[in-house]
C-alpha cells in the first residue's frame, strides 16, 4: 500500500507517469531538480547528476521539467499512454 493518492480512482503507484533521465545527456546543470516543487528529484552528490527519487510524486500528465533541459535528458511516455487509466 503506497500513500501516493489516486489519479481518476486509480492509485498512483500503478500509472508509470514520471520523469526518465538519461544519465548519458545529463550534464549536471540541476535545472530539473530546481525546477520541480513536488521533490521528484534529488540530487546524486556522487554523480554529479540529477535522480528521480520520487517518481509517484510526478502530477500526472506534467512534463514541464523536460523544457528546462537543455540537453534533452528527460522523457515521458506519450500522453495517450493515460487514456488506458481515465475512465
Ligand atoms: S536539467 Fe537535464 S542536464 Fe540538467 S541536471 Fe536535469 S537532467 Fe541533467
Ligand atoms: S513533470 Fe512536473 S511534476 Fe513531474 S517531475 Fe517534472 S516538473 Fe515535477
Amino acid at each position: 500500500m503506497g500513500n501516493y493518492g489516486e489519479w481518476k480512482g486509480v492509485p498512483r503507484e500503478n500509472i508509470p507517469w514520471y520523469p526518465r533521465v538519461d544519465l548519458d545527456k545529463c550534464v549536471g546543470c540541476r535545472e530539473c531538480f530546481k525546477f520541480c516543487r513536488h521533490k521528484v528529484y534529488t540530487w546524486d552528490k556522487d554523480n554529479n547528476k540529477t535522480k528521480v527519487a520520487e517518481p509517484f510524486h510526478c502530477v500526472v500528465g506534467c512534463s514541464n521539467c523536460a523544457g528546462v533541459c537543455k540537453e534533452g535528458a528527460i522523457s515521458f511516455p506519450p500522453l495517450t499512454m493515460l487514456k488506458d487509466f481515465a475512465k
